[in-house]
C-alpha cells in the first residue's frame, strides 16, 4: 500500500539533509555527492563566469580541458540554456563559438525528444553495422574489465556521476562495438549513474556511438586515447590493449559482418506521438506552481508570480536515482525555501491543494507527464533557445540543426 505523503522540512544544513534524504529513500543507491559538487543556481552561476569558452574551443576534448562542468545544472534547470548562450556570447563574442555550438547540442536532443517522443528509446534509423544483443556483463558494470581506462570511467561514473564527454564516448564504443552488448540497455545503465541523466542527450549519443543516429559507427583507437588522455591509464595497464591497432585494422576487426537488415517500423518516422508542448496563457492568480526536476531554479519565470510552489520527492519518479542525485537536486531546493517539499504520490500532493490552478513548465519527459495526471495543470512552454521551427528532416542530423542555427547566434532579431 502506499503511503500518504508527508511534508518535509528540508533542512538548510546539508549533512541534516542527507540524513533527510536517507530516512525518505532508505535504499538510494551509491556514494554521497562529492565535495567537488554542490546543486543549485549559485553554484551554476559561478561555474558560468569561470567558463573560459576561447580555451574550451581547442582543449574540450581533452580530459584536461577547460570543460564547463555544467551538465547537471543545466539538466536540473538551475541555469537555463538560453541563459548560458547569453552570457557566452556577451563575454566572447564569436571566440564563444565552439561553446555555443555544444550548448546548442543539448537544445538539439531536446528538440528531437520532443518531436519523437520516447521514440528516442528505439533506434532512429537502421544501423549501419551489426549490433549486439546481449546485456551489459556484470564485470563491465561493476569496473572490472581489467582495461585501466575503461574501469577507471565506470568508477568515475558511479562515484562522482560525471565522465567527460570524450570518455563517455570511449565507453560507449568499447561496450557496444567491442563487447557487442545491446545499446539500450546499456544506455539505460550509463544515466542511472549520471548527475546529468537525462533521456535524450544520453539515449541519442548512444546512438550515434552505435550509428542507429548517424552515418556510421563511432569507434577509436589507443593513439587517441594517449592523444586525448594522456598516460593516466596506458602505463598502469597489464592487459593486451584491445585498442592498439590502426583505424583500419579495427574497422576490419570490428564490423567484418554486414550491416543488418532491421528497418525502423513505420510508424516509429510516421505517426510518433507528437508532443506539441502546452502554450497555456499564464493566469498567475491563485495559481501553483509544480516544480518538477528540470527547473530547480529560484528564478524560473513561472515562480515570479506564483502563489504557492510544491516539489515532491516522488518515489516513483526518484526511487530509482542514485543518493549522489538526490542530494543534487535537495541542494537545489534548498534555494528555494518558499517550496513547500513533500515526499509520497504526486497526484495526492496535488490533490490536496484543491480549488488551485497548477502551473508547470512543458517537458517532452512523459514520465513526469504520467505523475500528474491532472485536469487543472496547465503546462508552460519552455523558454527554447532559438524561435525557429524544424523539420523532422533537420532534426535528423545536428549538422542539418546547426546549418539553420548557426547564422541566428549573433543576429540581432533573435538578441535575448
Ligand atoms: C554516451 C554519452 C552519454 C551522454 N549522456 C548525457 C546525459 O545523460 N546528459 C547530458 O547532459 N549530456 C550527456 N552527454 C553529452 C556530454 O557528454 C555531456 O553533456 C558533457 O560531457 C557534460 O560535461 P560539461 O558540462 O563539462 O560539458 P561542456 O563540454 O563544458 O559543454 C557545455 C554544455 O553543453 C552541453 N553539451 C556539450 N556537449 C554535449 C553533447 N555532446 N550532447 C549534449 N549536450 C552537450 C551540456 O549541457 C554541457 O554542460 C552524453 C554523451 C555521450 C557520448
Amino acid at each position: 500500500m502506499t503511503q500518504p505523503p508527508v511534508r518535509l522540512k528540508l533542512a538548510a544544513d546539508r549533512h541534516e539533509r542527507l540524513a533527510q534524504l536517507r530516512t525518505c529513500f532508505p535504499l538510494a543507491a551509491g556514494p554521497e555527492l562529492g565535495e567537488q559538487w554542490q546543486g543549485g543556481r549559485a553554484e551554476a552561476l559561478q561555474r558560468l563566469s569561470a567558463a573560459d569558452a576561447v580555451a574550451y574551443s581547442h582543449s574540450r576534448n581533452h580530459l584536461d580541458g577547460a570543460v564547463t562542468r555544467l551538465s547537471p545544472y543545466l539538466r536540473h534547470g538551475c541555469l537555463s540554456l538560453p541563459e548560458a548562450v547569453t552570457a557566452i556570447r556577451n563575454t566572447f563574442g564569436p571566440r564563444g563559438m565552439k561553446l555555443i555550438a555544444e550548448l546548442s547540442y543539448k537544445d538539439y536532443f531536446r528538440q528531437v525528444w520532443y518531436r519523437f517522443g520516447n521514440a528516442i528509446e528505439q533506434a532512429m534509423e537502421p544501423p549501419k553495422v551489426v549490433l549486439g544483443e546481449p546485456p551489459l556483463p556484470e564485470f563491465v558494470g561493476q569496473g572490472f574489465t581489467g582495461l585501466v581506462c575503461m574501469d577507471d570511467i565506470v568508477h568515475a561514473l558511479q562515484h562522482e556521476g560525471y565522465v567527460h564527454n570524450h570518455a563517455r564516448m570511449w565507453f560507449a564504443s568499447y561496450v557496444l562495438h567491442w563487447l557487442k552488448v545491446d545499446w539500450h540497455a546499456a544506455a539505460e545503465w550509463f544515466e542511472q549513474h549520471l548527475l546529468d541523466g537525462d533521456l535524450a542527450s544520453n539515449h541519442l549519443s548512444w546512438q550515434w556511438v552505435a550509428s542507429s543516429f548517424s552515418h556510421k559507427p563511432y569507434y577509436f583507437n589507443k593513439e587517441n586515447i594517449l592523444k586525448f588522455g594522456g598516460e593516466r591509464w596506458c602505463q598502469h595497464c597489464k592487459v593486451t590493449c584491445p585498442f592498439d591497432a590502426s583505424y583500419e585494422a579495427l574497422e576490419q576487426r570490428l564490423f567484418t559482418l554486414p550491416a543488418t537488415s532491421t528497418h525502423l517500423p513505420a510508424e516509429n518516422t510516421e505517426s510518433i506521438a507528437k508532443n506539441t508542448g502546452g502554450n497555456a496563457p499564464i493566469d498567475h492568480a491563485d495559481s501553483l506552481v509544480w516544480l518538477h526536476d528540470e527547473m530547480l531554479s529560484p528564478t524560473h519565470p513561472l515562480l515570479a508570480k506564483a502563489q504557492g510552489i510544491v516539489f515532491v520527492f516522488d518515489p516513483a519518479l526518484y526511487g530509482h536515482w542514485p543518493l549522489k542525485r538526490l542530494q543534487f537536486m535537495a541542494d537545489c531546493l534548498a534555494e528555494i525555501p518558499e517550496a513547500d517539499i513533500w515526499t509520497g504520490n504526486t497526484q495526492q500532493v496535488l490533490a490536496s491543494y484543491s480549488q488551485r490552478h497548477i502551473l508547470s513548465q512543458d517537458t517532452p519527459n512523459t514520465s513526469l507527464k504520467a505523475a500528474v495526471n491532472d485536469a487543472r495543470l496547465a503546462w508552460v512552454k519552455e523558454s527554447g533557445l532559438y524561435d525557429i521551427t524544424f523539420s523532422d528532416h533537420e532534426l535528423m542530423r545536428f549538422s542539418r540543426y546547426w546549418k539553420k542555427v548557426e547564422p541566428l547566434v549573433f543576429a540581432k532579431e533573435k538578441q535575448r
